[in-house]
């Protein structure tokens, strides 16, 4: 047994078709809090008034933006002040719990998270906000919410395309979290059952977006899917995937998707539990052909040239990349490594 560290980020989680309404008042109740202040999107509003129904709520900020730009939270933080507010609550995906955090990071006050996608942010302790065009990043364990409530029911009005995003992207934190800087036995366990669940629904869920067990499938992957990747970190798929987005506003979720089969090719020589634990999670001989294969099922792009980037970028994308630090990656990786996983994904080349 090899030696490690590992570190639990302390969340009480609830789980289950019909949670959030049945069950938000009493959590909410049991942090001691009376009036948390609503956080969510225009969009899933209506749904955060519903379940929030119950509650004495000191009001709702339904400004959340992507990427979480300061003034965001400002206001909120100012909202949050000016009504008293004792604890937020945030009702929908990764931008919003990301805006809760940043409120949580200012201001101490205990999140209550209801995520509505598949983004895991509700159980890491990773938040980030962005002033201009800089996005500012950081670990607290203030902003990891006090509760989750994951309630299935809640997805199904995911789009199928968001659904696929989204999905994509918590499996990119399970494939991660074997190769990145904290991996260790424990999060090998909880990612490879996160491959598991999310290679088993996902094709369920394209097919019929009602499927509920589909549906409780893939959110329960999701949560195994943030709670390693908080543990693990990122590596090198995700610090790629981070600059494409940066420099040439490619997809967040479908660059993941691209990209994912081959990160891990390149990684899976030097990172035995790609083949002996992820593969047979997605019911193949190697990750990089079970991840194109799952891919290919759901109707994601295979390429990067798909989603935006031209043969022009190339050099601009691998003296980019270039710029990130890759010494915690397990396989040295310099000029011609990059230039090689960026060549075949952005021809969709065969793993
Ligand atoms: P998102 O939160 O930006 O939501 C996208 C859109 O989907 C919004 O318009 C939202 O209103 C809508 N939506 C949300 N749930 C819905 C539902 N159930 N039905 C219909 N529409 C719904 O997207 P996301 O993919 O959840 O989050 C992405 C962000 O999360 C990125 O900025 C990413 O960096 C961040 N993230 C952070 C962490 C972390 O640990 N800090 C982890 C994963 C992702």
């Amino acid at each position: 047994m090899r030696r490690f560290t590992y570190e639990t980020f302390a969340a009480r989680v609830v789980f289950g078709a019909g949670c959030a309404q049945g069950s938000l008042a009493a959590e909410v109740e049991r942090l001691g809090a009376r009036r948390p202040l609503i956080v969510t999107t225009p969009r899933t509003a209506p749904l955060a008034t519903t379940l929030a129904g119950p509650l004495s709520v000191a009001g709702t900020f339904d400004g959340v933006r992507p990427h979480v730009p300061v003034e965001t939270v400002h206001q909120a933080i100012e909202l949050a002040k000016r009504t008293g507010a004792d604890a937020v609550l945030s009702v929908g995906g990764g931008s919003t719990t990301g805006t809760a955090k940043a409120i949580a990071l200012r201001t101490s006050l205990p999140i209550v998270a209801v995520p509505t996608t598949y983004a895991g942010s509700e159980v890491t302790p990773v938040w980030g906000m962005t002033e201009g065009a800089r996005k500012t990043t950081g670990r607290s364990p203030l902003v990891v919410p006090r509760t989750v409530l994951y309630d299935p029911d809640l997805t199904t009005t995911l789009p199928a395309a968001m659904t696929a995003a989204s999905a994509m992207n918590a499996m990119a934190h399970c494939v991660e979290a074997f190769y990145a800087p904290g991996a260790n036995p424990v999060t090998d366990l909880v990612a490879a059952e996160g491959v598991r669940m999310i290679a088993d629904a996902l094709p369920a869920v394209m097919s019929r977006p009602a499927d509920a067990a589909g549906r409780a499938g893939l959110l329960y992957g999701a949560y195994l899917a943030g709670s390693a990747f908080g543990a693990a970190g990122s590596g090198l798929h995700h610090k790629i995937c981070h600059v494409l987005g940066g420099a040439f506003g490619l997809p967040h979720a479908e660059t993941h998707t691209v990209l994912l089969p081959y990160v891990a090719a390149f990684n899976e020589p030097v990172v035995p539990a790609l083949r002996t634990r992820v593969a047979p999670a997605l019911g193949a001989d190697d990750t990089a052909r079970g991840l194109t294969r799952l891919a290919a099922r759901i109707g994601a792009p295979a390429s990067l040239a798909q989603i935006g980037l031209a043969e022009d970028d190339l050099d601009t994308a691998v003296r980019l990349v270039l710029e990130k630090d890759f010494g915690d990656n397990p396989r040295p990786v310099g000029e011609p490594e990059v230039r090689g996983i960026l060549t075949a994904a952005l021809r969709g080349e065969s793993v």
